[in-house]
């Protein structure tokens, strides 16, 4: 017999990312995470809490965002009391670069009012001056019990290691490649740092760690590295992923890969928006991507055919389109009324070559009518024929039948 397919389950520690009552757990067999940044200016404390729900109602289960400037650590906190004030407990993650140390000893509330300090090796300071502000940022951590994730990028991987790696490599007897090279400074600069805050006082199993790059094979080769290396848990993204269709395949690519392997514990898809396209779009991708590996499910899922030459009109396209939306705005209400409707899987097809059989597999499918077939569309409920819609309102009597079924 064939084995059938399934992701494994990672198994990495786990940490805890907390905001009031709120406990989202990331590793350990929790479910992969989904997470989000904005791309609003933190100062602007109404737009980035705004974004900030948006994201939260999307999907993203934590939410990070930059704290660059003394202005933006002033923000955080009242763009935690906006949300709270909102109802929205979503965690909160402080993107730190550069002046971290200073930004979360100088503001005890924005270090309060985040969940999560995400801290860059390669960019906390040079020579001595690295260890104490890494040091500082660390003591924040441990003071206000907060989770770390030590996030290395090779856009700004920490120099001094890559060079320092670079002079051992020549030295060896059979030198590795430059990529290769490249892959030892981000995994060893991630787990050096790991060490360094568990020495200061961190708590391991509060920490994630990320390597993050932007090619696909290159995210796969470290990340499997670093997944052989340690047990931290992971967040996983291909960074800097580009704009649409690119980006969203890219991420796709990369991610299940590494997912299907058990590496990876909380995802976030970095998409250049398109403009005018919602900061959201992330957030749907990643939740796709998550749904189609058979990980989570978050909405119903609709199979519909790609439509050829046999398609007769473009209803099968709108009913399609329609009974998506239909589902996905169903859903903040169906969750908690339904539990379990989000595993429902619903088909449209059009024309009877694949409609019955791909409808029978669903738990509710319609095969509309092909070229040269009856004008009559069969409706397929829990593997059997129920009915037969005709006429032009089909996509009506379809949505009502879908909506009955959830109910019953
Ligand atoms: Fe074409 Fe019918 Fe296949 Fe759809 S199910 S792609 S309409 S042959």
């Amino acid at each position: 017999p064939i084995a059938e397919a399934t992701a494994q389950t990672s198994a990495s520690r786990q940490a805890k990312v907390v905001w009031g009552g709120r406990i989202v757990t990331v590793g350990g067999g929790a479910p992969v995470r989904i997470q989000s940044m904005t791309n609003t200016d933190t100062v602007d404390v109404i737009g980035s809490a705004i974004q900030i729900k948006e994201l939260a109602v999307a999907g993203s289960e934590m939410v990070r965002l930059t704290v660059n400037t003394p202005e933006a650590a002033q923000a955080v906190p009242h763009i935690r009391d906006q949300l709270d004030r909102m109802g929205i407990d979503v965690p909160l993650i402080g993107d730190f670069h550069y002046n971290g140390h200073r930004l979360l000893t100088d503001y005890p509330e924005c270090a309060q009012a985040l969940s999560k300090y995400r801290i860059n090796p390669g960019n906390v300071g040079k020579g001595d001056k690295r260890d104490k502000q890494f040091g500082l940022m660390i003591e924040a951590a441990v003071k206000w019990n907060k989770a770390v994730r030590i996030g290395v990028n090779w856009g700004s991987l920490d120099q001094a290691l890559l060079a320092d790696l670079m002079d051992q490599n020549s030295r060896r007897d059979s030198p590795w490649g430059a990529k290769s090279v490249m892959y030892e400074a981000l995994v060893t600069s991630a787990l050096d740092s790991a060490q360094q805050a568990v020495e200061m006082g961190l708590d391991p199993n509060q920490i994630i760690l990320s390597c993050k790059v932007s090619g696909v094979q290159d995210l796969i080769s470290v990340y499997r590295e670093l997944a052989k290396r340690c047990n931290y848990a992971l967040h996983l993204g291909l960074t800097e992923a580009g704009m649409g269709t690119k980006g969203a395949v890219a991420s796709a690519a990369a991610l299940s890969v590494l997912l299907q392997e058990g590496i990876g514990d909380t995802i976030r898809v970095s998409l250049t928006p398109q403009p005018g396209e919602s900061r959201t779009q992330e957030v749907v991708i990643a939740a796709e991507i998550l749904q189609a590996l058979g990980m989570r499910s978050f909405v119903p899922s609709v199979t519909a055919c790609p439509g050829c030459g046999r398609t007769t009109s473009t209803t099968f396209q709108e009913l399609t389109q329609r009974i998506e939306a239909f589902l996905r705005a169903q859903m903040p209400l169906w969750r908690s009324k339904y539990p379990g409707v989000e595993k429902m899987k619903v088909a449209v097809m059009g024309c009877i070559v694949n409609g019955p059989g791909e409808s029978k597999h669903a738990d509710i499918g319609i095969s509309l009518p092909g070229t040269g077939e009856a004008p009559a569309a069969p409706v397929f409920i829990d593997g059997e024929k129920r009915m037969t819609l005709r006429g032009d309102a089909i996509a009506e009597e379809f949505q009502a039948v879908v909506e009955n079924y959830v109910e019953k």
